[in-house]
């Protein structure tokens, strides 16, 4: 189970439990390379993509948690399952970018990597699924095109919510297209306490900002740029991410430089 380091993981052999008896997540033992974890990741992924969008069953709500997740930790969690809970979400799913636009001049972790890691982060929720939609389109990844791409495989009923933090809400005048956006899906800002929500209606204005749902996170003051820079440095991360990417990123010596 991802709640158990990867050690214990691999060693056992394997195993997260796939959805609705899919097959779960075999990873190989001892866990060599990245190039023998993406092979059964990414096939996991998609069957769980698969029962959680094509099941057969029409999915009413499903959210969409955006973001570079480099590394994914326990504030994006909360997140996910706060959206899940507030909105009546039948599946989160965790959209990890390629190439954030607004992220062009930074230096950021191999898609793979940071995929792999939103796996094991993941794993074990049942309502939690990951996606490689951003990761497999090349060029920049707009959300615009993610939340189209989504619609294109969904009913036509099923309500799309984009889930990111107010942080990244208050600069949606610069991504691609953002009317069509917030036409098209409920883009939520997760904005923990003493964000000034005031600030969306500023950057906004009062018609965008009153189709932005907005919801309160606890206060977690965790961030991947805190994660990346307590591992430059040697300190530890365990607590402020699962165990299992907790041990990733010492196994595979992510961040240390
Ligand atoms: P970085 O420090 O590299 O900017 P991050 O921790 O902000 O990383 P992102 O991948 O940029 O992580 O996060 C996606 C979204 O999740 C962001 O809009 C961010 O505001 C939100 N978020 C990140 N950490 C938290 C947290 N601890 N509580 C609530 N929201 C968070
Ligand atoms: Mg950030």
């Amino acid at each position: 189970m991802a709640s158990k380091a990867l050690e214990a993981v691999s060693s056992e052999g394997a195993v997260f439990p796939g959805l609705d008896g899919t097959p779960g997540l075999i990873l190989p033992c001892p866990l060599a390379s990245i190039d023998a974890l993406l092979g059964p990741m990414i096939q996991f992924c998609r069957l769980n993509m698969d029962v959680a969008l094509n099941s057969g069953q029409v999915w009413r709500r499903i959210g969409l948690m955006g973001g570079t997740f480099d590394p994914i930790h326990q504030g994006h969690l909360v997140v996910a399952e706060e959206a899940r809970e507030r909105f009546r979400l039948e599946r989160v799913v965790f959209v990890p970018n390629r190439q954030p636009p607004h992220k062009a001049d930074c230096r950021i972790t191999s898609p793979e990597h940071r995929f792999i890691m939103c796996v094991l982060a993941t794993a074990d929720n049942p309502c939690f699924a990951v996606s490689r939609e951003e990761i497999d389109r090349e060029g920049p990844s707009y959300t615009i095109d993610t939340v189209r791409a989504f619609r294109a495989q969904l009913e036509p009923k099923t309500e799309l919510y984009f889930i990111t933090g107010a942080d990244a809400v208050l600069e949606i005048l610069t991504w691609r297209d953002p009317d069509a956006l917030l036409e098209e899906c409920h883009v939520v800002a997760a904005y923990r306490p003493g964000f000034d929500l005031g600030m969306l209606e500023q950057a906004l204005g009062e018609e965008k900002a009153r189709k932005v749902q907005s919801l309160p996170i606890p206060a977690l003051d965790i961030s991947s740029t805190d994660l990346r820079t307590r591992v430059r440095s040697g300190r530890s991360v365990r607590y402020l991410t699962s165990p299992a990417v907790e041990s990733y990123i010492r196994k595979m010596g992510i961040y240390r430089d």
